[in-house]
C-alpha cells in the first residue's frame, strides 16, 4: 500500500522530532548534505497495520531560523503536490507567528487533507490557555507533545483512517512484466538511460490496476524482454517546479520505489557511492524491491584496460551494502550505450528470483546443520536453539525461524543467517526479511 504523508510547518516548531518518533531513530533514513542542520527527511511508519511514507520538509533549510526563506516554500508547494495527507505543525508555547499565517495560506489554496497539530503541549494545562491557533482556521486540530509522545495515538487514528478512506489497492502481485524504476541523484543519468531504453512509439500505461496515481508508466519492449518502465521522467510532465531540485527528486523517489518490482538505481562513477546513494540503497531494501546498481558515466573515468580499479569500486560498495551484498553491481555508459544490453536480462532474473518460494524441507536440511554447529550465543546462561524454518508464502521472500528464546538472538545472528541463506540460495538483488518466532 503506497501513502504519503508530509510534515510541515516553520522552523522550530517540532518536525523533526515527530518526524523521528513516528519513524523512529533507528529505521530512519540518514539524509545528508553539507552544511544543513537536518539530517533526516524521509522514513517508513506504520500504524495499526497501515503503512505509510513520511516526509519532512524543512530538511535543507540552511539558515534554519524563523524566516521562510523560498527554499521551505518550494518544499511546501512540493509536499503539498505529492502527499496525501498533511500534518501541519504549529508550536503551542511560542504561539501562532506570521510565518505560520503564511504556511496555512499556502496549505487552504489546495484540497489536500490537513491535519492542523499542536505541538509541545507537554502538560495537559496548555491545552485550555492557548487558543491562539483557533485563528488559521483548521477545523481539525490535534494537541500532541512530539517530546514525550502524548497525542499522537489519536492523531495516528485519524491519519489513517483518512488515508484508508481514499481506497488505493494494492498493486496486485500477479503481474507477469516486470515494474522498473530508474532512480538515482539529478544528473546522474536517468533520462539519459531512459531514453536508449525507449524506441520512438512507446506505449504509455495509464491505469495501473487499482491505483490512482498521477505519474507516468511505459511500456518498454526491448531486445527480446518487456518491462514497465515506472514514473518515467521526461514523459512525465515537467512541473513549474524545478525537476533538479533535490528535494523533489528524493520524494518523487520514494513515491515510484513504492510501485516498483525492480529499482535500477544509478550511480554517478565520477562522483563515486555518496551518502546519498546509500540512503536510497536502504529504502529500495527497507521496501523490499529488486534492485540493481549502475554505475553511470564510467566512460569519463576512462580505465582502459584496467580491471583492477573496477574491481575496488565493486568491493568497496559491497562492504557498504553489507549484508545484502549480492547485488548487480554493472558498470556502463548510458550516453554511449555501453553495458546497457545486460540490465533488462538481470531485471528479468531478479523479478524471477523475488517470487520464489524455497521448500521448506530443503531449507531445514540447509539450515538446521548450520545451526547445530553455530547456535545464537547463549545469554544468561540459556542455551538457545532454532529447530526449525520455513519460508512464508508472501509476495517477497520473508523467513520464520522457531526458537525457544526468539528475544534474545540478536541482530548480528539474523545477519549471520541472512549471509548464510544467501551463500546457499540464489537471492541475488532481493532483499529478504527474517523474523523469530516462539516454538
Ligand atoms: P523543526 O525545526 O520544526 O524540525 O523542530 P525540531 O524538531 O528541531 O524542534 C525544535 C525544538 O523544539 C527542539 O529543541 C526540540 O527539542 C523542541 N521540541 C520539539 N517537540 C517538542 C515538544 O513536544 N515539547 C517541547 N517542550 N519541546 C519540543
Ligand atoms: P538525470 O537528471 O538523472 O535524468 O540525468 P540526465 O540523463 O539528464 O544526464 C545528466 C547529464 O549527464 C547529461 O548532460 C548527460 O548527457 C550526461 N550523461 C548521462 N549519462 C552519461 C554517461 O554515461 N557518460 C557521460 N559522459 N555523460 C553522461
Amino acid at each position: 500500500m503506497s501513502y504519503m504523508v508530509s510534515i510541515v510547518g516553520r522552523p522550530n516548531v517540532g518536525k523533526s522530532t515527530l518526524f523521528n518518533r513516528l519513524v523512529g531513530r533507528r529505521k530512519a533514513i540518514v539524509h545528508v548534505k553539507s552544511g544543513v542542520t537536518r539530517d533526516r527527511i524521509y522514513g517508513k511508519s506504520e500504524w495499526n497495520g497501515v503503512h505509510f511514507s513520511l516526509v519532512d520538509t524543512g530538511g535543507y533549510n540552511p539558515s534554519h531560523n524563523n524566516l521562510l526563506d523560498a527554499e521551505i516554500i518550494k518544499q511546501i508547494l512540493i509536499a503539498i503536490k505529492e502527499a496525501d495527507v498533511i500534518l501541519f505543525l504549529v508550536d503551542i508555547k511560542i504561539g501562532i507567528l506570521d510565518t505560520d499565517i503564511e504556511i496555512s495560506q499556502l496549505l487552504r489554496k489546495h484540497k489536500k487533507s490537513i491535519l492542523l497539530v499542536v505541538n509541545k503541549v507537554d502538560n495537559g494545562k496548555y491545552m485550555y490557555h492557548n487558543t491562539d491557533f483557533f485563528r488559521l482556521g483548521f477545523r481539525e486540530y490535534y494537541y500532541i507533545s512530539a517530546i514525550n509522545g502524548s497525542g499522537t495515538g489519536e492523531l495516528l487514528d485519524r491519519l489513517i483512517e483518512i488515508l484508508k478512506a481514499l481506497g488505493r489497492k494494492e498493486i496486485v502481485e500477479k503481474e507477469v512484466i516486470p515494474r522498473i524504476s530508474v532512480i538515482g541523484r539529478p544528473n546522474v543519468g536517468k533520462s539519459t538511460l531512459i531514453n536508449s531504453f525507449l524506441e520512438k512509439n512507446h506505449h504509455i500505461v495509464t491505469n495501473v490496476s487499482g491505483t490512482t496515481r498521477d505519474s507516468l508508466d511505459v511500456l518498454c519492449k526491448k531486445w527480446g524482454y518487456k518491462c514497465i518502465l515506472v514514473d518515467t521522467p521526461g514523459v512525465r510532465k515537467k512541473s513549474k517546479i524545478s525537476e533538479s531540485l533535490e528535494f523533489y527528486s528524493t520524494m518523487r523517489t520514494v513515491k515510484s520505489i513504492e510501485y516498483t518490482d525492480i529499482c535500477l538505481l544509478m550511480v554517478d562513477a565520477v562522483r563515486g557511492w555518496e551518502a546519498q546513494d546509500r540512503n536510497i540503497f536502504r529504502l529500495v531494501e527497507k521496501n523490499q524491491k529488486g534492485i540493481i546498481i549502475l554505475i553511470n558515466k564510467w566512460d569519463l573515468l576512462n580505465p582502459g584496460k584496467n580491471c583492477s580499479i573496477q574491481k575496488n569500486f565493486e568491493i568497496f560498495i559491497r562492504k557498504k551494502i553489507a549484508p545484502f551484498d549480492n547485488v548487480p553491481i554493472l558498470f556502463i555508459s548510458a550516453k554511449n550505450k555501453d553495458g546497457i544490453y545486460n540490465i533488462l536480462p538481470i531485471a528479468d532474473q531478479i523479478f524471477q528470483i523475488r517470487k520464489k518460494r524455497l521448500k521448506t524441507n530443503l531449507l531445514n536440511r540447509v539450515m538446521l546443520p548450520i545451526f547445530q554447529k553455530n547456535p545464537p550465543p547463549s545469554v544468561q546462561k540459556k542455551l538457545i536453539t532454532i529447530k526449525y524454518c520455513t519460508q512464508l508464502p508472501t509476495s517477497t521472500p520473508k523467513f520464520i525461524f522457531f526458537s525457544n528464546f526468539p528475544h534474545y538472538i540478536k541482530e548480528s545472528y539474523k545477519r549471520f543467517i541472512e549471509n548464510k541463506i544467501r551463500d546457499h540460495f540464489d537471492f541475488r538483488g532481493v532483499p529478504i526479511q527474517i523474523f523469530f518466532r516462539k516454538k
